[in-house]
């Protein structure tokens, strides 16, 4: 591609000109937006404007924010200073059923393309939610679903195409600028290229795709989360065992917790096998199902009641591998202090296999906690804002590391990948993008 100095095409944004307020606030998900602000905000259209708007970048020695979905609760991609690069209308999706492949935008977002895919017989492990997008999903690793059997998302990007600091588009493979292939599955939010397209290995959908689940009032705490520590590690990985803590499940007055059992299987035979620990839970639950033929359709939806549009939400998180009774005391804790619903705790039971492929992505372990702050009312930030990061803190001592996913680099800096693979990306940024022109990690110069 040949070097150009035309003016920028797709809609620009200079501060303070008239439209500039509205990109910066569409540019995210989460209704509250960082005070930070970018000099100059560009929505590109195609590779094309991306790679003019980098060029500009260069030029005018801007640093450069890359949004897809802007759904990085932290908003990362909105800085102080530089340029804001949405490349949120790259949404294509080309898939190739016979070869089980998709060449895929990083603005389409993970539930577009499992619904496109279901209808070919055909999966991916795209996120819980609906609305976040492949670009920074994929990046920082995507914990999706079935991907306890699949490995996080990214373990299925076979290449990127990306246009790099210098301006120039390249393909990046394990064969081809394999440093780039390395650093783009596990850098998230830290990624120093922005990625255009990303090819997909396809797999076959699952043949039933459901839940189990079980709720209990928050007075069985200790007896559920034994139960569930002490199994965890036994539990198919075809079941995504996971708890919900909130003030809002049904049925329940106060903090309940929610067990659910999604499971992916080649037959209903499978699915129930599969669940049947359900079935040796504690006492007192006060509601249960036995398995669920959803699709994941449903699934979507009783996600998505946790993370309602227009609402402010505050995160943080762990990797864990602690014993219970060192870890009973802190969820203690978050009960005793859970705001309002939606706000609500999540406990996933990973168990990740002992190898993975040599990617940036490294940081994992036998649980994951994350808390979500969820509320509507600006005047409220001073009463929730602090919630996730406050117990996080108190937990600290019992984590091995965070998740990318619902990072909080900003507030609390924390290890995010193996410490060789954090040195090895400081190296690989340094050689790519020499100059700094891409934002690194909040809370690291
Ligand atoms: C409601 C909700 C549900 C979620 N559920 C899940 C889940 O189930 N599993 C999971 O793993 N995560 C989940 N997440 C976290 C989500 O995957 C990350 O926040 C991810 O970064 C969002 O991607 P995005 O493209 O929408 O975000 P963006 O805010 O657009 O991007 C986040 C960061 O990624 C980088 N980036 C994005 N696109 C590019 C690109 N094209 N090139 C270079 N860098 C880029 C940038 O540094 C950017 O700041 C969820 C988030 C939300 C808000």
């Amino acid at each position: 591609m040949s070097h150009s100095t035309a003016p920028v095409r797709g809609q620009t944004f200079r501060r303070d000109a008239p439209g500039y307020e509205a990109a910066r606030q569409a540019a995210m998900w989460n209704a509250r937006r960082p005070d930070r602000f970018p000099d100059i905000i560009v929505q590109a259209n195609d590779v094309y404007e991306v790679v003019q708007a980098v060029r500009l970048a260069k030029r005018e020695g801007l640093r450069v924010g890359v949004r897809s979905g802007g759904h990085s609760w932290a908003g990362n991609h909105v800085r102080d200073g530089g340029m804001l690069l949405d490349v949120s209308r790259l949404r294509d999706a080309e898939i190739d059923r016979h070869a089980m492949r998709a060449r895929v935008g990083p603005g389409c977002a993970g539930h577009a393309l499992a619904s496109r895919l279901g209808r070919h017989g055909l999966f991916f492990p795209a996120g819980h939610c609906q609305g976040v997008a492949l670009g920074g999903y994929l990046l920082q690793g995507g914990f999706g679903w079935h991907s306890r059997t699949l490995g996080p998302a990214c373990m299925s990007v076979e290449a990127i195409d990306c246009v790099t600091a210098d301006g120039d588009l390249v393909h990046a493979s394990a064969t081809e600028n394999p440093e780039l292939y390395w650093a783009a599955r596990g850098a998230g939010p830290g990624f120093f290229a922005v990625v255009t397209r990303f090819h997909l290995r396809l797999y076959p959908r699952p043949r039933v795709i459901g839940f189990a689940l079980q709720r209990f009032s928050a007075d069985h705490l200790d007896d559920v989360f034994r139960w569930l520590h002490a199994i965890g590690p036994e539990v198919s990985p075809a079941v995504e065992l996971q708890v919900l803590i909130s003030r809002g499940l049904g049925g329940i007055r106060g903090p309940g917790l929610e067990v659910v059992a999604p499971v992916f299987a080649d037959g209903l035979r499978a699915a129930l096998r599969a669940t049947a620990f359900m079935r040796d839970s504690p006492r007192g639950a006060r509601r249960s199902l036995r398995f669920v033929p959803s699709g994941l359709g449903l699934m979507y939806r009783g996600v998505m009641n946790h993370y309602p549009d227009d609402h402010r939400y505050a995160v943080d998180n762990m990797w864990t591998r602690a014993p219970i009774d060192a870890l009973l005391p802190g969820l203690h804790r978050i009960v005793e202090t859970l705001p309002p619903a939606p706000s609500h705790a999540l406990w996933l039971n990973w168990a990740p296999p002992a190898e993975r492929p040599d990617m940036a992505f490294s940081m994992e372990d036998r649980l994951y906690l994350a808390l979500y702050a969820v509320w509507r009312d600006a005047a409220d930030d001073h009463r929730f804002d602090r919630w996730p990061v406050e117990r996080m803190r108190e937990l600290a001592h019992l984590a091995t590391g965070i998740q990318l996913a619902d990072e909080n680099l900003g507030q609390r800096p924390a290890k995010f990948v193996a410490d060789p693979n954090l040195v090895r990306l400081d190296a690989a940024r340094a050689a790519h993008d020499p100059a700094g022109r891409f934002h690194p990690w909040m809370g690291r110069p």
